[in-house]
C-alpha cells in the first residue's frame, strides 16, 4: 500500500524523488489523500517535447479503445509543489507510442488530457509503449498548474535494457511499476518547480 506514515524526515534525507514512496502491488486502489512527501523535494526534469506532440487532444483518462492491442497500465500518482503541496486541477496531457512503437499523428489515439482532483491526484489508463528506432519506450506528458508554466517531460519504465541505450533516457524519470492482475500498475508523483 501507498505509505502513509509521517515523512521521515532526518533519515531518508538523501532519497531521490523517485523513491519518496513505497510501492507494491496495491497501487489499483485509491491513493491516500495525503501523499508521504519531504519539503524541497527536487522538481521533476524537463525534457524535449519531441516532433508528436499534437494539441487539444480530447479530455479523457482511459486512453484504451476497443481491440486496442498491448499491455493494459494503470498510472497514478499526484502533481506536488516542491514543498509537497498538492496541486489540484493541474492539466496533464498525455501522449505516446502504441505498442508496436508508431504514433498516431493524424488522429488522437493513445493522447488525452485530464485534470487532478482537489488532492492533486490523477489516474490514466493505457497500454504500455513498444520502443521506436533510437528510443527506449516511454511516456511523453505535459502537466501545467492553473495559469502557470508548463512542465513537459517523458516517463521511463524500468528493467528496460533499451534504456541504457537511449540517450536522453535519465533514471529521476522512471515509474515504479508493479503487475497487477495482468495490468501493469504505475506510479510517478510529478513536482512542480512552484513552493
Ligand atoms: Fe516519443
Amino acid at each position: 500500500m501507498i505509505d502513509t506514515r509521517p515523512s521521515r524526515r532526518g533519515l531518508l534525507l538523501t532519497a531521490a524523488a523517485s523513491s519518496l514512496f513505497t510501492l507494491d502491488t496495491s497501487l489499483a486502489q485509491p491513493l491516500s489523500p495525503t501523499p508521504a512527501c519531504q519539503d524541497g523535494v527536487a522538481a521533476t526534469l524537463r525534457q524535449t517535447e519531441g516532433p508528436y506532440f499534437t494539441p487539444m487532444s480530447p479530455e479523457r483518462a482511459d486512453l484504451i479503445e476497443a481491440g486496442m492491442p498491448g499491455q493494459p497500465m494503470e498510472l497514478v500518482g499526484f502533481v506536488l509543489t516542491r514543498s509537497c503541496k498538492p496541486v489540484p486541477e493541474a492539466l496533464l496531457d498525455l501522449w505516446q507510442a502504441d505498442s508496436k512503437g508508431d504514433y498516431d499523428n493524424t488522429g488522437y489515439r493513445l493522447r488525452g488530457h485530464q485534470f487532478a482532483d482537489a488532492e492533486g491526484r490523477f489516474r490514466f489508463r493505457t497500454v504500455v509503449p513498444a520502443q521506436y528506432p533510437g528510443r527506449t519506450p516511454h511516456l511523453h506528458i505535459k502537466v501545467q498548474p492553473k495559469g502557470g508554466r508548463v512542465l513537459t517531460t517523458q516517463l521511463y519504465f524500468p528493467g528496460e535494457p533499451a534504456n541504457r541505450r537511449d540517450p536522453i533516457f535519465r533514471p529521476e524519470l522512471l515509474i515504479r511499476t508493479a503487475k497487477n492482475e495482468g495490468s501493469l500498475a504505475a506510479r510517478f508523483d510529478f513536482v512542480l518547480d512552484i513552493k
